[in-house]
């Protein structure tokens, strides 16, 4: 995996600021990392569905969660999205956005069929890796994607060449797999994992295979890496990490992982403030706080206010990196002209 993904400026050293000023309540302080929350494609995604709710007016079909947020699928069906399973609950010749996740071609195929209109939402880093598959698929490897599953992302992307693809989830998968040829074996991988799991994954699949090709560049996607290089640069000296996020969100539970393995005493996932236990501030002194790649950061705040009812009022930011990245429109869109921000944040 690259040190520096593109589309963003590694802080120069890990920077922790803020704090000075604040009243602080015993030994008690939040570590707020930063990056954290949205990524460019989830913003791109949200800002796709709220586009085409100005420009065709409710109800606008979305096939499964545009991303895997509680917050913003709530707020997004408040507004008169009526989120499906597949494109065959869409009625015939509707339109219908396909998720950030991305879809395979047997439900655009499927959605052509049902002369449905479609958008498509899907993360360009997400498309990169379905190109990946149909390259190396044309030029007849076997593909072996890391990842979990049963997730939207990895049902797309193998369902590019699904006889090709065989997914590795755990270490007994490592030995499952069967390979035509040795020497024409590739790894690939969902774009939301661990970075050390992963690459410990692609160890295990190297001592099977030792003339497996690596990706031709890091399918785990910018956000990812960079929201689990923050938490581990605060983990050690974390009593508690807070991650915001969905439980179906596979960065933001990755997130936990990290945290522990990378030395927070205990961490959890929460959608909301109020769901954190008070039990589990315990003892606490520093407690750290990040959110996945789906995560409005008004949920962030009122995680913020939440712990500073409780005497979390020394809050200081932890930047490993800054992000510059961004990504355009949908083509079907762009003429209407690009908000700069989603407005559900
Ligand atoms: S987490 Fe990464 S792959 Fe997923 S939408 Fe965000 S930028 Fe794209």
């Amino acid at each position: 995996m690259s040190a520096a993904s593109p589309g963003t400026e590694p802080a120069t050293s890990v920077s922790i600021e803020g704090g000075d000023d604040a009243v602080v309540s015993g030994g008690k302080r939040v570590l707020l990392a930063k990056p954290r929350g949205y990524c460019a494609g989830v913003d791109r995604a949200v800002i796709t569905v709220e586009k085409v709710l100005e420009m065709y007016g409710p109800p606008v079909y979305v096939r499964k969660e545009i991303v895997h947020n509680r917050h913003v699928v709530d707020t997004l069906r408040e507004r008169g999205v009526i989120f499906v399973d597949e494109a065959s609950e869409v009625p015939e010749g509707g339109l219908v956005v396909f998720s950030a996740h991305g879809v395979s071609p047997a439900v655009r195929a499927e959605a052509e069929q049902r002369n449905l209109r479609t958008i498509d939402a899907t993360c360009p880093l997400v498309t990169k890796v379905h190109k990946e598959v149909n390259r190396f698929a044309r030029d007849d490897y076997d593909i072996m994607l890391i990842g979990h599953a049963g997730h939207e992302e990895v049902e797309g992307t193998s369902g590019e060449a699904p006889d090709r693809v065989q997914l590795v989830d755990t270490p007994e998968d490592v030995d499952k797999v069967a390979v035509r040829d040795p020497s024409k074996v590739v790894w690939l991988s969902q774009t939301t994992l661990s970075v050390d799991e992963t690459m410990e994954r692609v160890d295990q699949l190297r001592e099977r295979f030792p003339e497996i090709s690596d990706p031709p560049s890091d399918d785990i996607c910018y956000a990812t890496s960079n929201r689990q290089v923050a938490v581990k640069a605060m983990a050690a000296e974390c009593d508690l990490v807070l991650v915001v996020g969905s439980g179906n969100s596979s960065n933001s539970q990755r997130l936990v992982e990290v945290a522990l393995q990378a030395g927070a005493r205990d961490s959890h996932l929460v959608d909301f403030a109020h769901e954190v236990d008070e039990a589990w501030l315990d003892g606490v002194e520093t407690v750290g706080v990040t959110s996945g790649a789906s995560v409005p950061d008004v949920l962030v705040m009122e995680l913020l206010e939440w712990l500073a009812e409780r005497g979390w009022t020394d809050v200081q930011e932890v930047t490993t990196a800054n992000e510059k990245i961004s990504f355009a429109l949908p083509r079907e869109l762009r003429s209407s002209g690009e908000s700069a921000r989603s407005s559900v944040r």
